[in-house]
């Protein structure tokens, strides 16, 4: 979604901007008249995200007191971690989202913005702003880090960057997964770490 001017600010910019028409009554006891609606950054589209996200809809969608811009690394929308696995039988997607695409639009004016593909790559507390990878400023007045964890790998174990070697986390870990082993049909694989995930990903 591309970048709205409430979403950004430029350097040095004023914090907590006021989204257009905040200031009006909102229908059905909406909050009050003059009182500017807070802006909530999520940073990370993840499983945790996209639960703080639904709640806090949920729950503002009366007061409307509050407006979120969510940024999400990866290049999709918030899928299901947990049954990542599947993707090796349907390789879809759509199949992993937690909400349809049409869910994130389907939110009064400007009480969600998304980005994806879109890394945080600083966070300035003092200016109230974070940093990302396409060069916009994003100011907010709460932050929320839903960065999730990243696949640990073991460093220390000689021939852990070789080539064919993967992580097995995120649909990219899949993709590239797929794509690779594609190519040496025919060879035996070898999961290392004979944990709950390890055992997954070996049945897949
Ligand atoms: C194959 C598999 C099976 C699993 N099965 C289970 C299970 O059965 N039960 C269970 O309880 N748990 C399971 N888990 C674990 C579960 O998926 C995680 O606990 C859960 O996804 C954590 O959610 P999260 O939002 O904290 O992190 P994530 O889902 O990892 O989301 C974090 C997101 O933040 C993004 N991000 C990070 N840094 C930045 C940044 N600087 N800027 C922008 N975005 C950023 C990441 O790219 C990611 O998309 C499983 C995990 C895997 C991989």
């Amino acid at each position: 979604m591309p970048w709205t001017s409430s979403d950004v600010t430029a350097p040095g910019e004023a914090v907590s901007k006021e989204p257009e028409g905040a200031d009006k009554q909102a229908p059905n006891g909406g909050q009050p008249e003059g009182q500017k609606r807070k802006k909530i950054v999520v940073v990370g589209l993840g499983m945790v995200g996209i639960a703080f996200i639904e709640k806090l809809l949920k729950l503002d969608a009366k007061r409307r007191e509050y407006d979120v811009v969510v940024i999400g690394e990866e290049p999709h929308l918030a899928y299901n971690r947990v049954g990542l696995t599947s993707f090796f039988q349907h390789r879809k997607v759509e199949n992993l989202y937690l909400n349809p695409e049409e869910w994130y639009g389907g939110h009064p004016d400007g009480s969600l913005n998304y980005h994806v593909n879109t890394l945080a790559t600083e966070i300035k507390p003092e200016e109230k702003v974070v940093l990302t990878s396409d060069g916009k400023s994003v100011s907010y007045d709460y932050l929320v880090l839903a960065t999730g964890s990243d696949a640990l790998l073991p460093r220390h174990t000689p021939g852990h960057d070789a080539k064919g070697v993967f992580v097995y986390r995120t649909i990219d870990d899949l993709q590239k997964l797929i794509e690779y082993s594609g190519k040496v049909k025919g060879s035996t694989g070898c999961v290392v770490g004979g944990g709950l995930l390890g055992l997954e990903a070996a049945k897949a």
